[in-house]
């Protein structure tokens, strides 16, 4: 079974725009998923409505097994988000930040792993450090471990090198790549095909809401 399915999904927005078309595609679980597309191809849409924040307007998803619609607690507690915006307080630490949202997703305290993610996304030094201290790659890594904090299988981000300098991109592709090792499924989207490149076994391109090849990266390469 797929980590997450996907079949004729599509969504119009109030107003008349059509940001999805009768979208079809499986996530194979344990891969590292890229959705690559030009903006306003419509990937935030699909994310949203995956993360339960857009109601889609057609169309059948699950996650990890559990219908959206269906279980659709089943469903969102099988997936973490990683956000494009950084958002948080700036005066909690890593530390307090994880603990808060153990405690919104229902971790019971004694099995939260706050230290551990910490260590996961390389911010244990950074544990009890204010969060507006933290440089911009360590506030995305943090972000990761927050979209942890449930232990999902699934992790998708949003663009997560969009106006990130090439260093920070490498070093981000690697903990993503180290997360994806240890048998997390990674989605990703994406409008640099470099980067699509670099990270999937698997890319899927989507324009006009409308998904346009869906292949292994090997082949989708072999067609250009
Ligand atoms: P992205 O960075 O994903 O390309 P945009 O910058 O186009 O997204 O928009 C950011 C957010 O603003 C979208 O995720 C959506 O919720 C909202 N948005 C985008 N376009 C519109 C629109 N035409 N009308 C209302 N809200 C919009
Ligand atoms: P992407 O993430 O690929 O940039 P989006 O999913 O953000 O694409 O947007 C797909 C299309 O839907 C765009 O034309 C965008 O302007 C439009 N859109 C996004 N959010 C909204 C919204 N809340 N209301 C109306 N239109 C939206």
């Amino acid at each position: 079974e797929a980590a997450i399915s996907i079949q004729g999904l599509s969504k119009i927005y109030k107003g008349g725009k059509q940001a999805l078309t009768d979208v079809t595609l499986d996530v194979p679980r344990g891969s590292m998923f890229g959705l690559l597309g030009p903006n306003g191809a419509g990937k935030s849409t699909l994310i949203n409505i995956l993360a339960g924040m857009v109601v889609k307007t057609a169309g059948k998803a699950s996650i990890w097994g559990f219908d959206i619609d269906e279980h659709p607690r089943n469903a969102k507690a099988s997936i973490g988000i990683v956000p494009q915006e950084i958002l948080f307080d700036p005066f909690f630490t890593p530390f307090e930040m994880l603990e808060i949202y153990g405690g919104l997703y229902g971790v019971p305290k004694a099995k939260r792993q706050s230290m551990e993610l910490l260590r996961k996304v390389h911010l244990e030094d950074k544990a009890n450090a204010y969060a507006r201290t933290l440089s911009g790659g360590m506030k995305r890594r943090l972000l990761v471990a927050k979209a942890l904090v449930h232990n999902p299988p699934v992790l998708v981000l949003d663009e997560p090198t969009a106006g990130v300098d090439i260093q920070l991109r490498q070093q981000l592709w690697e903990y993503v790549r180290e997360l994806n090792a240890l048998g997390t499924t990674v989605v990703l989207t994406t409008h640099y095909l470099e980067e699509a490149e670099e990270l999937c076994d698997r890319i899927a391109i989507i324009n006009h809401g409308q998904v346009i090849a869906n292949k292994p990266t090997h082949e989708l390469l072999q067609m250009a």
